[in-house]
């Protein structure tokens, strides 16, 4: 449902609830269809195209949020839904233990927003999605050694009509495409994959055709081969140089998680665990090096988690988590912001579906590139022995985001300022600012990627959220390194 439809139904809700005793109330009509197309060697495994569809009410009752939803959009289904939202509210009122729930303040939009798109890849026709996957298959399998292909489409449009008690009346339209390319090299007793999976962005089926699929396939094939007969890395504290593909992963999880300050404040702790970087900390912690710079940047189009407005009807906005080094803010939505002064809120609240309630998530927290001109080559040439890892792995991460552990897709030795080779079965440990404060070198802004996520779970029952974590090529001086098991 989107259009007249939805505003009507998003304003019947709030205005349904404020009359039956709501001091606040939003609504949201969200339309979300997934397609997916997986291919495995020569033939397509599975294709899903689903839509779903329904009505979200949140309410505030003294102090404490009520939350129903109803996928059958007819205006007595809209009235009892509403209703239903502030019988539960009232009834967590009742049981209200902690403070009460405030708001941030927040001006009442009017306005709508929709990513900036080329081409529409529900037009696009299957039968040419198809034929891409299995071209760039029989590429890969053309590699001598490659004896299995994989690949992936994955397209997500999310409409959604946003209605408040406060006056806010939203249109929002949201298309995410994401694409990936995988080869399989298999030896004897071994196997072993190396992957292509160009960003995922918020776009239309240009993001497919700019990733040039077919153009990477040949490599991908032979560096699979290749990774199959390399020797395992070698041991003990080693310069690495961390490649976007790589890095947006360590970002994600050292950063990004440890920066929610519903996790910070205790309120989040399901999944992910809590935060070292708690509030006492905050403009004093020293996260990284002078060089780094964390900023969230969900005002830019095209990053994941930019989606114009957040499940809050607050405008999504950039702004600082680290700042040369040091740590100078945190995500926040509408019910944390009040808890660190903030007086707004930085718009990073969003549910994954019309039937969960909004929580706050990870904006595109990304690492921002170096000052000075610095390229990926030039990078290589000044590291005189090291390693370089492109693509992410398996990790592990304690419940305060502080021990951590990664390993990556692919591994090359660098020998006197060189890439000299492949290694394999590489995994790096740290200490979340003991690595940060490692870094000594960001590449600029050209060799910026916007790298992320379309499956970050959180929350209790889990939901999951897409965000950006984009950077440059850094190097970190002196880093763990290890044997994977
Ligand atoms: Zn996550």
């Amino acid at each position: 449902m989107w259009g007249d439809q939805a505003k009507e139904a998003v304003k019947a809700a709030t205005e349904t609830a404020r009359r039956a005793g709501a001091d606040y109330a939003d609504a949201r009509v969200v339309t979300i269809r997934n397609q997916h197309i997986l291919a495995e060697d020569r033939r397509i495994e599975r294709i899903s195209d689903g839509e779903s569809c329904g009505l979200g009410v949140r309410v505030l009752f003294g102090g404490a949020w009520g939350f129903a939803a109803v996928s059958d959009l007819v205006p007595a289904s809209i009235e009892l839904v509403a209703r239903q939202a502030v019988a539960v509210a009232r009834a967590s009122a009742s049981l209200r233990k902690g403070p009460p729930v405030r708001l941030a303040d927040e001006p009442p939009h009017r306005d709508r927003h929709a990513t900036p798109r080329e081409a529409d890849p529900f037009e696009v026709p299957i039968e040419r999605k198809v034929d891409l996957l299995l071209s760039v298959h029989e590429t890969m399998l053309q590699v001598a050694g490659v004896s299995k292909a994989n690949s992936f489409l994955r397209f997500r449009r999310e409409t959604k009509t946003f209605a408040n008690t406060e006056g806010s009346l939203l249109e929002v339209d949201i298309l995410t495409s994401a694409c990936g390319i995988r080869a399989t090299a298999v030896g004897t007793g071994d196997a072993q994959m190396r992957k292509y999976e160009p960003p995922p962005l918020n776009g239309g089926y240009e993001v497919v055709e700019r990733a040039n699929l077919a153009g990477h396939a040949r490599r991908v094939g032979a560096e699979a081969v290749e990774k199959l007969h390399a020797p395992v890395c070698p041991e003990g504290p080693t310069d690495l140089i961390l490649l976007p593909s790589h890095l947006f992963l360590t970002i994600h999880e050292s950063v990004g998680h440890a920066t929610e300050l519903d996790r910070v404040l205790g309120m989040e702790e399901s999944l992910s665990g809590g935060s070292f970087a708690t509030l006492d900390r905050l403009g004093t912690l020293r996260y990284g090096s002078p060089l780094v710079n964390f900023r969230a940047l969900n005002a830019q189009p095209g990053l994941l988690a930019s989606t114009g407005y957040d499940d809050d009807g607050v405008t999504c906005q950039d702004w600082d988590i680290v700042r040369d080094g040091i740590l100078v803010g945190y995500s926040t939505n509408r019910e944390t912001a009040p808890a660190m002064g903030a007086l707004r809120s930085c718009g990073s609240c969003h549910a994954d579906s019309w039937d969960r309630i909004p929580i706050l998530r990870m904006p595109n927290v990304c690492l921002m590139p170096g000052r000075e001109r610095l390229s990926l080559a030039d990078l290589i040439a000044e590291t005189r022995e090291g390693i370089l890892i492109d693509g992410d792995g398996s990790f592990s991460i304690d419940q305060k985001r502080l021990n951590f552990q990664f390993g990556g897709d692919a591994f090359w030795l660098i020998h006197n300022g060189k890439l000299s080779g492949m290694v394999r079965d590489l995994t790096y440990q740290a200490i979340t600012p003991e690595f940060w404060n490692s870094c000594d070198a960001i590449c600029d802004e050209t060799e910026w990627q916007p790298y992320g996520t379309q499956n970050c779970g959180k929350g209790d029952p889990m939901q999951i959220y897409q965000m950006t974590q984009g950077s440059a090529p850094a190097r970190f001086r002196k880093v763990n390194v290890r044997r994977a098991e």
